[in-house]
């Protein structure tokens, strides 16, 4: 088993309340800056709000020995995040990114390059694969195909439908967990498409995938990077995704694969 704990799962339109009322707690309707940890140890961007969410969820950051980016855009990636979130570090923490990203030098941290469609050993556990995704291309965006302990995960976050590369490479994997960026809402006609999934194309998604083998039965299917102002409530939004089988993130969750 291996815990996935969401510490933020929005999209970059966030609430001020994140610095007034919200600014010790989670609210699943106020989200932070996507990123996620697994098994206490791997994090996945590090955004504006990645220090204050590892303190609310009580995590001890002593304990991450990576940071792996999904590309450069500052609600996922933020040097000054890295910085606070290494603070007091002796040794060097791995920041993995794509191979050509751009990155400044941070203190306290060492870059891994990593090509896309290749595996790369993480640490011993975690084999991370990059994998090309459909998004803004100056952000040097991937999505990570990752496998630890023998669980299959996708994190897809951010980018629309999946690239063909991507595609084949996830064929007959059977994911364990799929995380999705569902940035828009239950409607059609938004214009964000070719970098953004909304509600109604994730709805049609999904059967594909279980049919090339990507999910089947038992993959455990999650929305993430949600823009709170495309989106109903979370409590209304999880009933919609839960007619589609699919379940919905939300800062502090945390998930057993
Ligand atoms: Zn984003
Ligand atoms: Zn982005």
């Amino acid at each position: 088993m291996a815990e996935l704990l969401f510490l933020g799962t929005c999209a970059a339109d966030f609430s001020p309340r994140l610095q007034t009322d919200l600014s010790d707690r989670f609210d699943k309707d106020a989200r932070r800056s996507s990123s996620a940890l697994l098994a206490g140890k791997y994090l996945f961007d590090c955004g504006p709000h990645t220090p204050d969410a590892l303190k609310i969820a009580d995590v001890d950051r002593k304990e991450i020995t990576s940071i792996i980016l999904t590309h450069l855009h500052p609600d996922h990636f933020m040097p000054q995040s890295v910085k606070e979130v290494l603070a007091g570090r002796e040794e060097n923490v791995k920041l993995y990114v794509r191979e050509d990203a751009d990155v400044p030098q941070i203190a306290g941290t060492e870059v891994v390059r990593m090509k896309n469609l290749v595996p790369y050993d993480v640490d011993g556990d975690l084999t991370v694969t990059a994998l090309p995704a459909n998004h803004d291309e100056g952000s040097f965006p991937r999505h990570l195909y990752l496998e630890y302990k023998g669980k299959r995960i996708l994190y897809a976050l951010d980018g629309g439908w999946m690239l063909n590369a991507a595609f084949n490479f996830l064929r007959d994997k059977r994911l364990d967990l799929l995380v999705i960026d569902a940035t828009c809402g239950d409607y059609e006609g938004d214009w964000r498409m070719a970098e953004h999934n909304s509600i109604p194309m994730i709805r049609l998604m999904l059967p594909s995938l279980a049919a090339a083998g990507v999910t089947d039965g038992h993959t455990s299917v999650y929305l993430s990077h949600l823009a709170p102002s495309l989106h109903r409530p979370h409590d209304e939004t999880e009933k919609i995704a839960g007619a589609f089988g699919a379940h919905v993130a939300y800062d502090g969750l945390r998930i057993e694969i």
